[in-house]
Parts: C-alpha cells; sequence; structure tokens
C-alpha cells in the first residue's frame, strides 16, 4: 500500500504506514497481553505494548499521537522478549523502531527521553567516528548532550585504573565504509515522507 494514501484515498493511519514500511500488521493482535506480561520495563511504561498495538489498531488520530509522544517506545530495549512470546509471532521490536523514527520525524519525541535519544545519538556518532563503539567518546558526547556533567563521574578514574575504558579511540580499517552507511541511513530517513 502507498504512503501516501490508502485505497479509500485518504491519508494512511499509522498503522497502515507501519505496515507499508515494515511488513508488520498490527491487526493481527488479539489482545492477549503475554508481550506486556513479559516485557521488563511494562512497569515504567505509560502504555505497555500491548495497549501501544491496540492503539494503532483504532487508527484515532488522537491515540496515534499519544502513541508518537509516549515514553514506551524510547524504553524500549529491543531485548525481543515480546516478539518471542507473541502467539502471532508479530515482530512488536520493529513497531517500537518503527515508532521512534516516526516520533523523530514529527517532533513528538517525550521530553523524559531527551537523555535517552542524546544516547542514541551520541552512539551513532561514535560508531561513526572510528567505525566501532569508542566509550570515551560516547560519554563524552552523552554528556554534552544531556548536560548530565557530574554524572557517575567519579565513576571514570576507577575505570581507567582498570583497564575497562581505553582512552585513545582504535579506529577499524573499514571506517569510511561505517560512516557511510550511516550517513546513507540519515539521508533515507530525512528524505521519508
Ligand atoms: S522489545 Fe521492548 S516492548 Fe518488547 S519486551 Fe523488550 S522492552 Fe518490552
Ligand atoms: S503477544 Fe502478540 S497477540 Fe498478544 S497482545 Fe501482544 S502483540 Fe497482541
Amino acid at each position: 500500500m502507498s504512503e501516501e494514501a490508502n485505497g479509500r484515498g485518504k491519508k494512511p493511519t499509522l498503522a497502515e504506514s507501519l505496515a507499508a514500511n515494515t511488513q508488520v500488521s498490527v491487526a493481527r493482535c488479539y489482545q492477549c497481553g503475554k508481550c506486556s506480561a513479559g516485557c521488563p520495563l511494562a512497569g515504567e511504561m505509560d502504555y505497555p505494548p500491548s495497549m501501544i498495538m491496540r492503539m494503532l489498531q483504532t487508527g484515532d488520530p488522537e491515540l496515534e499521537e499519544k502513541v508518537l509522544r509516549s515514553l514506551s517506545i524510547w524504553l524500549c530495549l529491543s531485548c525481543e522478549t515480546c516478539a518471542t512470546r507473541c502467539p502471532m509471532e508479530i515482530e512488536i521490536t520493529r513497531v517500537m523502531e518503527y515508532l521512534r523514527s516516526k516520533s523523530l520525524e514529527l517532533g513528538l519525541v517525550n521530553r523524559k527521553a531527551k537523555k535517552i535519544l542524546a544516547f542514541h545519538k551520541a552512539f551513532i556518532d561514535s560508531v561513526g567516528l572510528t567505525g566501532r563503539l569508542y566509550e570515551v567518546g560516547l560519554v563524552a558526547g552523552y554528556k554534552a548532550r544531556s548536560l548530565s556533567l557530574w554524572q557517575d563521574l567519579l565513576v571514570a578514574p576507577v575505570m581507567f585504573a582498570k583497564g575497562k575504558l581505553n582512552p585513545f579511540p582504535h579506529v577499524i580499517k573499514g571506517r569510511s565504509a561505517i560512516s557511510r552507511i550511516i550517513e546513507k541511513a540519515g539521508q533515507v530517513k530525512e528524505n521519508k515522507p
């Protein structure tokens, strides 16, 4: 189905654009609740995964916006417990990923998720810079973005002393290829309707 319009000539619902982009259909969910029962973060979420599925099924724009503004989609760890437990084999982790990218694209990121987003961005920047995760770069990038300058400051010297943190980055051979992949993924996202 086109992302521009569905068969009725209307703007596609969030569930329709999700299906068009990921081939995951939330219509298959019959609300058994097994995903929410197993989700390690369900207790912290504003809407547990099964409720997110139900809200998407309704196609109600107000509920769709609530989903995109939710903290749940950012708390999701992509641990796959929900998808493993789902009797309908719905890839809920992919649903959460899509919702995160849509929330970002539409500027609807929950304000409580700002630090989580800062971590995601610092992680990608670090991998783009060296081709692999550079922990010190990740920490510095996260602190600069989140302004959590003093958080865990006393832990760093201990970790350096124990050799858990390397002050110098290890740049891999194919670094430029990794950077191009990240750059291209960013462009694809920006060009998305
Ligand atoms: S992938 Fe996300 S939603 Fe699913 S169980 Fe893990 S944390 Fe919960
Ligand atoms: S486990 Fe699958 S079918 Fe059951 S509520 Fe969750 S998504 Fe729906």
